[in-house]
């Protein structure tokens, strides 16, 4: 049967190693939408050449340029972020939710209220809002499905009909490019450098993210919504290589993980063809040139970033949306040359300590928590600039 699919984020490295997927499979595959939030080049090139019915640019002053390149094309083409949660709304089979950041929330949540399958990549959005979405997703009878190369690693372990079987998850990270660099040495790192992961192709945000391993610290958050386990069951082990994705660990020993080789082909297919499986370009993995399985403790000395969120996640409630909305802001500002790599995780910080609001219980109290935290951080930034 063919799927209806819709790609939000389509022009992102997610989006773009989905559509791939999808265009080696035209017939098993009809796409419904496409989204960016400014790049028409690249969306009117995607959408023209899968067919879609319509392509949404979330930055309204592009449609006049989105319109242009799809003139006589078929493709519908569309503006503004209303749009995006329009085409969300739209009732695909299969939607990949892959918008880097908070944007992502509510066309998320559009998307889940639909009630079709949601390919989760957008991390952000479970972390800030993951209460009310999850809730959202069982109201109405939607699939989540964790994309994120960890998150897809456990999904693929954990065993459902035993769930009180499980002792831990523990969720890999690579470390990143800064995995051994002396504390002293990372006060100078360039957004340059920040973003050369070792291992994973992948946009500047989450590269970033990486880089200061507070990426690790949202996806412990990830896990938590996404499992059935208390936050104190999750773990993190630094492993170089990302060749293991991630564990489950039972309480008769037995330890699962999944393994392959770097590349989000693999859990976007496993997603995109669930419950089947569907082939890859991805290479093999060949163990035998791998040869030995690397692991160590996170060290929380120089990544500040993973034990606040850490912290974070033991506390709940609204911190986690602070601590996220706190770190976009962070992240935008360092990627613009306004402040240091190590202020990142202060920022983040600064921000949790300004205030305390109840949890939200709807996504109009996530958004308002998001927003106060944006302005605290913002400020904070102004105070690193002068
Ligand atoms: P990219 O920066 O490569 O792409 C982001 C996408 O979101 C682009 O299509 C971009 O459009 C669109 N976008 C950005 N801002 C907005 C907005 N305000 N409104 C609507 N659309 C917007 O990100 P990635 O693909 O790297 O990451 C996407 C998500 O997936 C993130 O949440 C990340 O944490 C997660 N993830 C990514 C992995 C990876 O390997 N890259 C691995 C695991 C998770 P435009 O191109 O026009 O700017």
């Amino acid at each position: 049967m063919v799927k209806r699919v819709t790609v939000l984020g389509a022009t992102g490295s997610v989006g773009t190693s989905t559509l791939d997927l999808i265009e080696r499979n035209p017939h098993a595959f009809e796409v419904v939408a496409l989204t960016a939030n400014r790049d028409v080049e690249k969306l009117a090139a995607a959408a023209i050449r899968t067919r879609a019915r319509c392509a949404v640019v979330a930055d309204e002053t592009r449609l006049p340029a989105l319109q242009e390149r799809l003139a006589g094309t078929g493709v519908e083409p569309m503006g503004g972020a209303h749009s995006v949660c329009d085409v969300a709304r739209m009732g695909a089979d299969w939607t990949m939710a892959a918008i880097v950041g908070s944007a992502g929330l509510k066309p998320v949540m559009a998307a889940l209220e639909a009630g079709g399958t949601v390919a989760l990549a957008n991390k952000e959005s479970l972390v800030s809002a993951g209460e009310v979405m999850m809730a959202a997703a069982r109201a109405h009878g939607a699939t989540l499905l964790p994309v994120d190369s960890e998150h897809n690693a456990v999904f693929q372990c954990l065993d459902r009909t035993a769930p009180r079987g499980v002792r831990r998850i523990i969720l890999t990270a690579s470390g990143g490019p800064f995995r051994s660099t002396p504390k002293d040495a990372m006060r100078g790192i360039t957004p340059a450098q920040a973003v050369a992961h070792p291992n994973w192709s992948m946009g500047a945000k989450i590269s970033v993210d990486s880089a200061t391993m507070m990426n690790k610290g949202l996806e412990l958050i990830e896990a938590f919504h996404l499992f059935p386990v208390a936050a104190d069951q999750l773990a993190v082990l630094v492993h170089a290589q990302s060749v293991v994705h991630s564990m489950v660990e039972y309480v008769d020993g037995s330890v699962l993980a999944q393994l392959g080789t770097p590349d989000m082909r693999t859990p976007i297919a496993y997603a995109l063809a669930w419950p089947e499986r569907m082939e890859t370009p991805c290479p093999p993995l060949d163990l035998a040139a791998v040869g030995r399985l690397e692991f160590e403790n996170p060290d929380l000395d120089r990544f500040p970033a993973l034990g606040l969120a850490m912290e974070v996640l033991k506390a709940g409630g609204a911190r986690p949306a602070i601590l996220n909305a706190a770190n976009e802001v962070a992240v935008a500002a360092f990627l613009a040359g306004r402040i240091g790599f190590l202020e990142i995780a202060a920022i983040s910080a600064d921000t949790l300590s300004r205030y305390d609001p109840a949890a939200p219980e709807t996504l109009d109290a996530v958004l308002a928590i998001d927003e106060e935290a944006r302005y605290f951080a913002a400020e904070r930034v102004k105070d690193c600039v002068a």
